[in-house]
């Protein structure tokens, strides 16, 4: 699943083809169960930029209507000079010189065509985005604590305090702390969850860098690349603990989601 550093590399590179005047658009069949709204008088309108809080793209039209796109568990957006022929492409905006398409072979990914008003409610849905200078320590720890019985991952996923995480950025966040996934977060102590503030970043730098993490049959960018995250990872997807270089990585369940760990170095 597209986590924060995918959907920004895929926002980043929709920056490049803005301001998008839409001269016509063509949609699936089975696009009614990704859109959840009607792309009502969408023709002839500019999509200005391409805005973001945590995995949700906001398209802002020069009418101050929003496009919100989340991506689901496969979906992307496609650039092109050429049409998109793609199976799976549910929605393919053209210009005069660029084809815009979302595809998404599962269809887990959501749309919705909002004003103003109703785009600012759904985004408000959503907790401080990682990237966001008010996502401070303070904000986060006092995030955590909200919920002491919790699970560390469970919180961390929670899309309600922290906007653009996900499986593998949880796990690799504890890994970067020292800090064992499942522990309750009560049992933290200050400086683990200080560590666990600065394994956010350490966790997004690198694999912002290098243009999103790809997992078998996952993530791919507006021109089909799959970024080179994965080669950062410390325990998620890797056999051996990439800290320590020799213990063997542990992997249980948690939450319903495939979780990792290092148990030498995480406590
Ligand atoms: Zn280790």
């Amino acid at each position: 699943m597209p986590e924060l550093p995918e959907v920004k590399t895929i926002q980043d590179q929709l920056n490049k083809v803005m301001p998008f005047e839409i001269k016509s658009f063509k949609t699936s069949n089975v696009v009614n169960s990704i859109l959840h709204t009607k792309l009502d008088k969408i023709k002839g309108k500019t999509i200005l930029t391409v805005s973001r809080k945590g995995k949700m793209l906001d398209f802002i039209l020069n009418d101050n209507r929003h496009l919100l796109s989340h991506l689901g568990m496969t979906g992307t957006w496609l650039i092109s000079k050429e049409q998109i022929l793609e199976k799976h492409t549910h929605l393919q905006f053209k210009s005069d010189q660029f084809f815009l398409a979302y595809v998404d072979p599962r269809r887990f990914g959501h749309m919705y065509l909002y004003n103003q008003e109703k785009a600012q409610l759904k985004l408000g849905e959503l907790g401080v985005d990682l990237l966001d200078p008010n996502f401070s320590e303070d904000y986060f720890i006092h995030s955590l604590k909200k919920y002491p019985e919790r699970q560390i991952k469970v919180s961390l996923l929670d899309q309600s305090l922290f906007a653009g995480t996900g499986n593998y950025i949880a796990n690799e966040i504890c890994a970067h702390a020292r800090v064992r996934p499942q522990r309750r977060v009560k049992t933290l102590t200050l400086k683990e969850l200080a560590a666990l503030y600065q394994g956010v970043f350490k966790v997004l730098n690198p694999t912002i860098n290098s243009g999103g993490t790809t997992f078998a049959g996952g993530y791919r960018d507006t021109t089909g690349d799959k970024g080179s995250g994965v080669n950062h990872l410390v325990v998620f997807y890797q056999k051996t603990c990439q800290l320590c270089k020799s213990e063997k990585v542990k992997k249980i369940i948690l939450a319903q989601r495939g979780t990792y760990y290092c148990p030498s170095c995480q406590k």
